[in-house]
């Protein structure tokens, strides 16, 4: 048994001792770009000209072509497939740094060793399950079933697909006989208690079970399909919230998809876990499953971090209306994430599981190369809706499109989209352009020294939003004013650098300090700014710019809201007078620097 995590001593011991150079050096060649600093090729994606930037002293790395960022153990664990305490593990090793245990109090104490031992009543439940699929009489026709939906044996054990027996209380006398309580029984969500008896009784029975797993392959639940269509309950039964399961957090078979994920930079999310089989069977090894919720905030965060910055989530939803909704939200959510979100065009009424088990495992695999971004697949989706015959549907159609077509960046994918609705609704290009671009598309007031090939993911406001930021690291003193004027909820589109914001609020002089041990795209996204900020020019009035950049912002979108026009286009109008002044202002500057 584990004996608890590392301390936070040994940690910083091995950041200290870790020589960030060398342990990137051994993955790409780097040439120095100033003192302890370094440029080199990407490990994490194919280019021709280095924009790979590692600061050796801070011990972090950036990306400025795919967004790769992170400190020395994100590498490490990036490049090495490792989990975190595995990176500490394999620093520590190399540079001979001794790790040590936290000391955790009594308490703390006691909730590791329960779960341990839920985890371990859950694990001989699954192995359980597991043979009773394949050897119990009366799970004869769960793998009649099974077969019938083309999953292979194979598959099944690779996932651990089980039977959970139709008695009230195999589950329970066995496991009281191995020495587990009724307490830790309805703690691992095995059991319930009955309402009229207070007797306890099996949770699972007669069904087909799917364990889920945590990233790192330990069994935390189940959800259970039943084979009957009378009235035994729903049609899948999941495990209740505990200790260990919390809905909402967890993706089918990512622990088996991690891998795949991280290579090929993309995952597919697939509603049910029959799809995940399914997808699996096919070749598709970096499929995971929602498991009966619309994808929160947490399952996105856990989805940015398998595919790495930059990377690809392809939605394998169905198409129905609460599918569309499903991905509406998605997409909201991943705006926050540097990831880009794809539709996978799947036949109505069809789910990937059907597919495979009607036209085979090619069909998937042409489908998946047909995913399509998500603004394209939401124009599609709104025009095939819209009553075009009448101005007034037209008119609502523009509307639903606008905040679609402006959350793209100026390119070849806005200007596409804008010239087929241009043609779909029989208007002018220029007409449409207009109507659907509630912010303008390019800026004047942009300073030197921005990355050419900023991530094409990343809208124009989140690039602006982040430069915000790294300016106000650059210049502490005045980037502390400049924190103190934003409010976070208004002058950030992003949640991700809303966090950021409030997080250099407090740690503006070592942002790469205090960071939550659970935030990997906040620790990400510090490292780059970090880096950005040591890189990038700098002075008093860019910063400036960008603050009153980010005010014009704020009112274009109070404005495309709908809110008191009159005020908010003269402050507008004040506000883009002011960064005029500025600009001039940050241009002498850089002159006079410049001579
Ligand atoms: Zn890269």
């Amino acid at each position: 048994m584990a004996g608890g995590r590392y301390s936070d001593e040994s940690k910083e011991r091995v950041r200290e001792a870790a020589d960030m150079a060398e342990v990137v050096a051994a993955r790409t060649e780097l040439r120095r770009a100033g003192p302890g600093r370094y440029m080199g090729l990407c490990p994490f994606h194919e280019e021709r000209t280095p924009s790979f930037s590692v600061d050796a002293d801070k011990k972090v790395y950036h990306c400025f072509g795919c967004g790769a960022s992170g400190d020395v153990f994100t590498f490490v664990r990036e490049t090495e497939g490792l989990e975190f305490g595995g990176a500490l593990e394999w620093l520590a090793d190399r540079y001979g740094v001794a790790l040590e245990r936290a000391v955790e109090d009594p308490q703390a104490d006691a909730r590791r060793r329960r779960r341990d031992r839920l985890y371990a009543l859950l694990e001989r439940t699954a192995a359980y399950y597991e043979r009773l699929l394949w050897e119990s009489p009366e799970a004869e026709r769960a793998r009649a079933y099974l077969a019938s939906r083309g999953l292979g044996e194979e598959i099944l054990r690779r996932f651990r697909v089980g039977w959970a027996p139709s008695p009230w209380d195999r589950v329970l006398v066995a496991s009281r006989r191995a020495g587990f309580t009724d307490d830790e029984l309805l703690g691992a969500g095995l059991a319930s208690r009955s309402r009229r008896s207070a007797q306890l009784y099996d949770r699972f029975r007669a069904r087909i079970a799917f364990p889920l797993c945590d990233k790192r392959g330990r069994v935390i639940g189940f959800g259970a399909r039943t084979l009957s269509t009378g009235s035994d309950g729903p049609k899948y039964l999941n495990s209740p919230e505990g200790d260990l399961y919390r809905k909402g957090l967890h993706l089918f078979g990512l622990h088996l998809a991690r891998r795949a994920a991280a290579s090929s930079r993309s995952v597919v999310v697939a509603e049910g876990y029959t799809d995940v089989l399914a997808l699996s069977q096919a070749g598709v090894d970096n499929a995971v499953g929602l498991m009966g919720t619309a994808l929160t905030e947490g399952q996105v965060r856990e989805l940015t971090a398998a595919v790495g910055a930059g990377g690809t989530i392809e939605l394998a939803l169905d198409a129905d209306t609460s599918g569309q909704e499903a991905m509406v939200r998605a997409a909201a959510l991943a705006s926050g994430h540097d990831v880009t979100l794809r539709v996978v065009p799947l036949p109505d009424g069809l789910d990937p599981a059907d597919l495979v088990a009607r036209d085979g495992p090619s069909r998937v695999a042409s489908l998946l190369a047909e995913a399509v971004p998500f603004a394209r697949f939401r124009v599609e989706h709104i025009l095939s809706a819209a009553e075009l015959g009448t101005p007034e549907g037209r008119d609502r159609a523009l509307a639903a499109l606008r905040p679609v077509i402006a959350s793209l960046p100026a390119g070849i994918t806005r200007e596409e989209l804008t010239r087929q609705v241009a043609s779909r609704l029989t208007l002018s290009e220029e007409l449409v352009g207009s109507l659907l671009s509630s912010s303008p598309s390019s800026r004047s007031a942009r300073p030197r020294g921005q990355p050419p090939r900023a991530r094409a993911v990343l809208g124009r406001r989140e690039q602006a939003e982040r430069t915000f930021l790294a300016l106000c690291i650059a210049l502490p003193e005045h980037g502390r004013e400049a924190l103190r004027r934003v409010t976070l909820d208004e002058h950030f589109t992003s949640p991700l650098v809303r966090r950021a914001a409030e997080h250099l609020r407090g740690h503006l002089a070592a942002p790469l300090d205090g960071l939550p041990r659970d935030d990997d795209a906040l620790a990400g996204l510090m490292a780059e700014l970090t880096i950005r900020a040591d890189r990038d020019p700098a002075d008093a009035s860019m910063l400036e710019v960008e603050l009153l950049q980010l005010e014009k912002d704020r009112l274009e979108r109070q404005i495309a809201a709908g809110g008191a026009v009159g005020d908010l286009a003269k402050a507008r109008e004040q506000v883009t007078k002011d960064i005029r002044t500025a600009v001039t202002r940050a241009m002498e500057r850089t002159a006079s620097a410049d001579g």
